[in-house]
């Protein structure tokens, strides 16, 4: 709390009167802090990378120049690093794109199997060369969501690469989705979910896992084409959408993923009862 005390004159029977105002700047601090951190943290992020290039770059402009073999595996290295800066830089404009609106504004119902193709097909490359299969397993008769369609394709897009870039090479990973009906206190939504078989994650990190730049192992991730925002995002975007996104894992054996969509006409549906 911050105190202020404020001389208010004296009362009627000539007592000196002090004013006493307490604010909370918990909240205020906290949201400052983060803000800070944050600004700390995707400076660092772009700073490495940043880093490389200009280590490699004087490199090649000295010696190496006239090695082809170094020129070479030195490119392709200033490749990556600038590839990393770029998907940084994309997620960072999208957490700031999602951050503006609080809720997704009522859109067109839309089905989400198409979004399932696409994402298979958008990661068909990286998932053969890992001898990776994605099982696209969703209940029959899905009924269409309340969503974004952009949103809901980067989130499937984030999730399913998080399977493969922590889940076992040769293994398959499983997206699936099912109807939940409409029950007291919850109108009817689709549940979507991402299953991998892998190295799973310990207890003690779940609950930090939608943190901005938290990682369990910051240089596998990095080492993996990863920016620590991944699950930030997919946690905005599915609360935007009044979704519900749970994660639970086993260590050693794999991880599930899932959320939860408002089903087109959920809401009706409740209201008829
Ligand atoms: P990153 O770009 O590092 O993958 P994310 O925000 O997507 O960032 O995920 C945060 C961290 O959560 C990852 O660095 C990793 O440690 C852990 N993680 C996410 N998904 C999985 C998964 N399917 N299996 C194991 N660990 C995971």
């Amino acid at each position: 709390f911050r105190v202020r005390a404020v001389d208010a004159g004296p009362d009627a029977r000539g007592a000196k009167r002090l004013l006493l105002t307490f604010t909370d700047i918990t909240q205020a601090r906290l949201t400052e802090r983060m803000r800070v951190d944050f600004i700390a943290n995707a400076s660092h992020e772009l700073r490495t990378p940043l880093a490389t290039l200009a280590g490699f770059i004087e490199t090649l402009q000295g010696p190496a120049a006239e090695d082809e073999a170094a020129r070479h595996r030195f490119l392709d290295i200033m490749g990556r690093e600038a590839g990393r800066m770029s998907r940084l830089i994309d997620d960072l404009l999208s957490l700031s794109r999602i951050e503006l609106d609080k809720y997704v504004r009522p859109q067109g119902a839309i089905d989400l199997e198409p979004l399932f193709t696409d994402v298979a097909k958008t990661l068909a490359m990286r998932l053969d060369a890992d001898e990776r299969q994605l099982i696209v397993a969703p209940h029959a008769d899905l009924p269409p969501v309340i969503a974004d369609r952009d949103q809901i394709l980067q989130v499937l897009h984030n999730l399913v690469s998080n399977a493969l870039k922590y889940g076992h090479s040769g293994t398959a990973i499983v997206l699936g989705a099912e109807r939940l009906p409409a029950v007291a206190g919850r109108d009817a939504a689709v549940r979507v979910t991402v299953q991998d078989q892998g190295e799973g994650i310990a207890p003690e990190h779940l609950p930090r896992l939608t943190e901005r730049f938290y990682r369990v192992d910051t240089s596998r991730s990095r080492k993996m084409g990863g920016t620590g925002l991944g699950l930030a995002i997919v946690k905005h975007i599915i609360e935007r959408h009044r979704g519900q996104f749970e994660l639970s894992s086993r260590q050693g054996e794999g991880t599930r993923v899932s959320f939860t969509l408002p089903e087109a006409g959920g809401r009706r549906e409740v209201a008829e009862g």
